[in-house]
């Protein structure tokens, strides 16, 4: 299914990039079949390399809630380029972009500018612990938060089970710093403060899970989190790296009103550059260097261009941009399951503003062990099918799907009417 040239340029890639891929799940390894190679991108839509036009649900992973190559973005990228690339000394664009985010996110008193969410979540750890001086981390099966040591920690069986690594290289003392509970089990996480509650630095939780495909929390439950790291005097992180800006311009700590004691970003914020940001409350970012003991630095850290390309980025993050994507969001939902239900086909749509996954189970997946049972080769097939008719749906069922700005009404019922065949033909 895959065009000849991207077929080429694959057989030149994996002799010399394990896999052929910079990053493990662009390998399609999930679903089978070849990558596409992208040549370029505009809009919703990606260019492979024979020129084939797709769809694009994927957004790079989630950074292009505006479309690909935004003129008012790569405009500040212009810009911003001819004034320098790096100067490894401290900017006025960081400063605009670290106001701009505390407007966003007021619970981010203090901030500091990282180059990836996975160096912003690990960052935000060794601050809890630092501050907490603590050590045990709690996280939830099925949450990902960035390829760090210990948060490759796969869920021991329930209760207070101390962490396995999920990763070879990842040293068990460091994987036994983590423990692991299902999703959305509040008493679970009740339980687990009672025992060791006065050795946990944090919990850190995606508010909305999109790295086992879109799982909303249960009513209740984030607060809850907040409130238990609260009287235990553990930290509550929010990665927002994927559903920061995403789901509101303040993220799930504003749509759900909520005030964690720290908070992660990337992807969205840097508008598509390597760019992420880790913050909360001012007396727990104090611990960090020149101020405090924990140490936390980056050459290229607030780099002048990514973060021209995120504040561009987020200057258009205004109330009619996500009533546009709620909307689209809701269309492409009803559609799907529309489709899902004339086909007959056992599967589920679940939706959080412009977060979306179709699992090939029954519904509602709530957790890791529910997700857990969908179909992979129905979801696989239903993947094929959707990439022949042009439709870039991401290549693993434990994958959300997102929306752009960019997006139209036509190409949700575009994407509809494929989704239906697909499931036909895929069943
Ligand atoms: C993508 C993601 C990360 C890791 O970010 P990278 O920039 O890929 O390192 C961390 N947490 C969540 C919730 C993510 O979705």
């Amino acid at each position: 299914m895959t065009d000849t040239l991207s077929r080429a340029l694959f057989e030149r890639a994996i002799r010399l990039i394990p896999g052929g891929v910079n990053s493990p799940v662009r390998a399609f390894r999930a679903v089978g079949g070849d990558p596409v190679f992208i040549q370029r991108a505009e809009g919703a839509k990606l260019y492979g390399a024979d020129g084939t036009a797709y769809l694009d649900y994927i957004g790079s992973w989630g950074p292009m809630i505006l479309g690909h190559a935004h003129p008012d973005v790569i405009r500040a990228v212009q810009d911003a380029a001819t004034r320098g690339l790096s100067y490894g000394a401290p900017t006025e664009l960081e400063v605009k972009f670290a106001e701009k985010i505390q407007s966003l996110y007021p619970s981010m008193e203090m901030m500091r500018c990282v180059s990836s969410g996975t160096e912003a979540t690990m960052s935000a750890i060794r601050v809890a612990r630092g501050f907490t001086k603590r050590d045990l981390v709690v996280k939830f099966e099925g949450c990902y938060h960035g390829h760090a040591d210990h948060l490759l920690v796969k869920a021991g069986s329930g209760l207070a089970t101390f962490g396995t690594p999920d990763s070879g290289g990842v040293p068990e003392g460091i994987a036994k710093t983590t423990l692991t509970l299902p999703f959305n089990d509040e008493a679970a996480l009740r339980d687990l403060f009672a025992k060791v509650g006065t050795q946990i630095a944090a919990v850190i939780v995606e508010p909305v899970v999109g790295n086992m495909g879109c799982v909303p929390p249960d009513p209740g439950f984030l607060e809850a989190l907040i409130a238990l790291c609260r009287d235990h005097g553990a930290v509550s992180i929010f990665d927002e790296v994927m559903t920061g800006c995403r789901l509101a311009a303040g993220g799930a700590q504003e749509r759900f009103g909520l005030r964690p004691d720290m908070t992660t970003l990337g992807k969205i914020v840097g508008g598509g550059m390597p760019l992420a940001a880790y913050g909360g409350r001012a007396d727990i970012m104090s611990v960090i260097a020149p101020l405090g003991s924990v140490y936390q630095a980056g050459t290229l850290s607030g780099n002048p261009i990514a973060v021209s390309a995120g504040l561009a980025t987020l200057q258009h993050l205004g109330p009619a941009l996500y009533m546009r994507l709620e909307a689209l969001g809701a269309r492409l939902e009803e559609g799907l399951a529309r489709a899902v239900k004339d086909s007959g086909a056992t599967a589920c749509v679940q939706r959080v503003g412009s977060m979306i996954t179709l699992f090939f189970c029954e519904g509602p997946v709530r957790s890791w062990s529910d997700a857990d049972k969908a179909d992979r080769k129905r979801f696989a097939a239903f993947h094929g099918e959707l990439l022949r008719r042009g439709i870039y749906w991401p290549p693993a069922q434990f994958e959300a799907a997102f929306l752009s700005g960019a997006h139209t009404e036509e190409d949700v019922d575009r994407t509809v009417m494929a989704a239906a065949e697909a499931l036909k033909s895929a069943s």
